[in-house]
């Protein structure tokens, strides 16, 4: 399982990063219509991005409800790829600097929880209600706030720059509370509801996915959370780290899967409209790639993260269902050894961009150039080791060598324990 690290650089991916998870698509929605609050326009913004940003302008919370928006205010297409990039920075008419997509677009964070998990109840009731187009945004590293003021003026500035100030004119950040202490690393809620604002302006910024500037960072998804790609990291196999055996599991994990029929049958069972080949797409697109986990100076040992490239037309809380019985296999190679799926208490969770699929050290985005927040280098959680998060609980369930086979696969991952899919 340990191997020589062959290239100290190599933390990150070993396949290419163009099949490593699905991206942001870099073009926005083909809205043709325009206002004079547009990107291109050469109009001044109102409000500016500052440094220390003034609280006064911002709305931080409104105590009465907004009028939905004019749902004819339209907001006008920003394609950043079509703008001049000056060492990976791009500046809009409008002062505004942003990190400049690169080639192939942002990659989309592989979450592994609910956009809702410990949002308050009061909350998870009244929310839904709110009129009009809704999406979420939080912040690169984000974390529970009991005091998000600063986060949300600086959210909202982002936003107004983004979308124009017509069309922020109503945007209301409404801030997540909790329903109650988890007791975890990176406890949510952390994501914050955007609504009041015209549906082009929610593509908008859905479509950028990634906006990286001066003053903050936000990622922006669509209120229906989207399926992630990733199902799960495997390790204990003793494959080389190469392409060949990236396929190699591929293919095991794909025979392996077939040999469960319930798997494919909790597709079928769940999907809103019978589809003859709906498990068979999803199984054949499985592909696996690998990361390389540096344990010291000069050894480090790799694991293999499964995707898969067409996700079943599942919910998301059956998506995650359906990813937990692959979680509960074991693949087992003629010469390999046995791929265990990386419990609860080892699974990755980048605390930048909260990926399950990497650990904050081979966090992609920071390595991205023009990258606006600090480098994760600067970071306390960033060592080679401690960024493998999981390093920290080896001495526990996983970390006996002579358990046998996957005696904790049901433990910790069903419902009302901590992991994938918890509201
Ligand atoms: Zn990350």
């Amino acid at each position: 399982m340990t191997k020589a690290a062959t290239a100290s650089a190599q933390h990150m991916m070993t396949d290419s990063r163009d099949n490593k998870c699905a991206r942001q698509n870099p073009h926005l929605s083909d809205m043709s219509e325009s206002d004079e609050e547009g990107l291109s326009s050469t109009k001044k913004p109102t409000l500016a991005v500052n440094p220390a940003p003034q609280p006064t302008p911002q709305p931080i919370a409104q105590p009465t409800a907004q009028p939905p928006p004019q749902l004819t205010l339209h907001v006008q297409q920003l394609d950043l790829t079509s703008l001049p990039s000056v060492n990976g920075v791009l500046t809009l008419n409008n002062g505004l600097r942003l990190t400049a997509p690169p080639t192939g677009g942002f990659l989309t964070p592989q979450l592994g929880q609910l956009v809702w998990r410990n949002v308050a109840l009061a909350l998870r009731d009244k929310w839904p209600q709110k009129e009009g187009p809704k999406a979420w945004a939080r912040t690169f590293r984000a974390q529970y706030e009991e005091n998000a003021q600063m986060t949300n003026i600086k959210m909202r500035n982002l936003i107004a720059l983004i979308i124009g100030e017509a069309a922020a004119s109503s945007l209301l950040i409404s801030t997540p509370s909790a329903e109650g202490e988890l007791f975890e690393r990176l406890q949510p809620p952390y994501n914050f509801l955007i609504s009041g604002v015209p549906q082009s302006a929610i593509t908008r910024l859905t479509g950028l996915g990634v906006c990286s500037s001066p003053d903050i960072t936000c990622f922006f998804i669509p209120y229906n959370q989207p399926l992630p790609k990733y199902i799960c990291t495997l390790e204990c196999f003793t494959f080389p780290d190469c392409e060949g055996s990236n396929s190699g599991i591929a293919a095991l994990v794909k025979q392996t899967i077939r040999m469960h029929p319930n798997i494919s049958h909790f597709i079928h069972q769940h999907i809103p409209s019978p589809d003859a080949e709906a498990a068979i797409k999803a199984i054949d697109s499985i592909r696996v790639t690998s990361l390389s986990i540096a344990v010291s100076r000069n050894l480090s040992h790799t694991v293999w993260n499964i995707y898969v490239d067409s996700p079943p037309n599942l919910s998301l809380k059956d998506y995650f269902e359906w990813s937990n019985l692959i979680r509960d296999l074991q693949f087992t190679s003629e010469d390999y050894g046995t791929g265990l799926v990386c419990s609860e208490d080892r699974q990755f969770l980048c605390t930048g961009c909260k990926s399950y699929d990497h650990p904050t050290g081979l966090c992609p985005f920071p390595k991205i150039l023009g990258w606006f927040s600090p480098a994760t280098s600067t970071n306390d959680d960033t060592s080679n080791v401690s960024l493998d998060n999981r390093a920290h609980t080896s001495q526990n369930s996983r970390g006996n060598p002579n358990r046998g086979g996957r005696g904790l696969v049901g433990r910790g991952r069903g419902r009302g324990k901590r992991g994938r899919g918890q509201y």
